[in-house]
Parts: structure tokens; sequence; C-alpha cells
């Protein structure tokens, strides 16, 4: 097997291990390969391992990159989800070529994404990102300002506002990497909570890295965005 192989099934018995732990179903956390910075042979290494769900930051970088992997003739589709900063010049080329986008956190960008999905393509699938440690210069919309983001993009037609998504920032030890990620599940919980319309799929939480999945996991997390456990360290010369 090769060594993504070997890693993709270490990372799957981490997420077993950790939804033991929490008492949770093997099953309730997905995990999405972040592929950034590495090439279309890694993406197809990973596949042809089974995995089929791809995250990339860099949208030019993976849009080139999805181009070389849809010639490849892999036995199933790869879903590709969008985890970096979405700018307002960078919409389109995220409506037209990811399924997912997990860093939604103003109305404006929502707006542009469900304007411009393409109408032979199903609904983007979106994440709001949140900012629970609240650097005022980090991506990402207040906790406290989330429902009402929520209620706005749960109306635009060609979005499905799919869950949660944060980054916390690094944190000492399990304690206080789970603490960060409660304050992101408890946002969920809020919104999900809190009956506005267009929620009927609302059940994501996108939380948790390769250095902090099992706290992730620990606070609810159902999707693990995992890159260096998969894939290896990155250089960043090569991210586009
Ligand atoms: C790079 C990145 C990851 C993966 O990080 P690793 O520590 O390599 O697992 C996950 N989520 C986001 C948003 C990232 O930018």
């Amino acid at each position: 097997m090769t060594t993504i192989g070997n890693n993709l099934q270490h990372v799957q018995s981490r997420i077993a291990r950790a939804c033991a732990a929490a008492g949770r179903p093997a099953d309730a956390v997905a995990l999405l390969a972040v592929s950034k910075t590495f090439g279309p042979e890694a993406v197809r290494d990973a596949a042809l391992a089974g995995q089929c769900a791809f995250g990339e930051n860099y949208i030019q970088e993976a849009v080139e990159k999805m181009a070389v992997v849809a010639d490849m003739q892999l036995p199933r589709p790869l879903q590709w989800h969008c985890i970096g900063p979405i700018q307002s010049n960078k919409t389109r080329l995220v409506a037209e070529h990811f399924d997912w986008a997990h860093t939604v956190d103003r109305l404006k960008i929502a707006q542009r994404l469900s304007e411009q999905r393409p109408a032979h393509l199903p609904p983007l699938m979106v994440c709001l990102q949140v900012n629970v440690d609240g650097g005022p210069t980090k991506s990402g919309v207040a906790p406290g300002e989330a429902l009402a983001l929520a209620e706005a993009v749960a109306r635009l037609p060609r979005l499905v506002l799919r869950g949660i998504m944060s980054i916390p920032d690094d944190a000492p030890d399990f304690e206080a990497q789970r603490a960060l990620h409660h304050r992101a599940a408890a946002v969920f919980d809020q919104i999900k909570a809190s009956g506005v319309a267009g929620l009927e799929q609302f059940d994501t939480l996108s939380l948790g890295m390769t250095g902090d999945l099992e706290a992730a996991v620990a606070a609810g997390s159902t999707l693990v965005r995992v890159g260096s456990g998969i894939f290896g360290a990155r250089s960043y010369a090569r991210a586009g």
C-alpha cells in the first residue's frame, strides 16, 4: 500500500478511537483529506485508497488540480470542499468548481456564491466559519452574529446551509482544545435549535485537524479536515 494509503488508515483509526472514547457511533465523523500544496498524484493515491472528499485552500491551485484529476479516470467522482478564505473576486471560481464552501463569513460572499452557482449544478453546500477565539483579524463571523448570518444565508436559493466550521488557535493540551471546539459546537446547537427556516440539512460541524482531531470529535465534530496526517508535511513553496 502507498504511504498515503497507510496514513489514511491510521487517521481513520484515530477517528474510530476518538468516536469510541466519546461514546459516538464510528460513522458519526467523516474525513476530509486536505490536499493543499500537494499535486494531483497525491489526490489520486488517496482516491484509490478509498478517500472521496478533498479540501483545498488556494482556489486557483485547486481548480488547476481538479482539471488534471478529472482526466485520471478514478473509480468514483470526488467531492471538493473549499476551506480557504474566499475573496469577492474568487467567488465565481468557487461557485463553478466546488461542491462545498466551509468559509462563508459574510452575507455578501454568500450572495455572490448563490448568484454565480451554475444552473446545471446542484446547490452549493456551505458552512459558516465562526471565529471562536475572538481574534479581531481572524476570519469568521463572531459567535454572537452567527445566527443572524445563518438566517440570511439559509434564504439564498442556490446554497444549502449545512453547518459551522471553525479553526481555533493552537491550544496547549486536549482540554484546552476541547474547550475551544465546544464554543463552535455551542454555536452549531444554537442555530440548529433556532427554528430558522431552511435548516433541513443543517448537520455538519467541520472541526478538527491533524493535531486536534480527538478533541474535536469529543466536542461533537462531524467532519475533520486532515492534511499533514495524510499527505505529510507541506512545503509552502508549492502553494499557488
Ligand atoms: C491546512 C488546513 C487543514 C489541515 O491542517 P493539518 O494540520 O495539515 O491537518 C485543515 N483545515 C484548514 C482550514 C486548513 O487550512
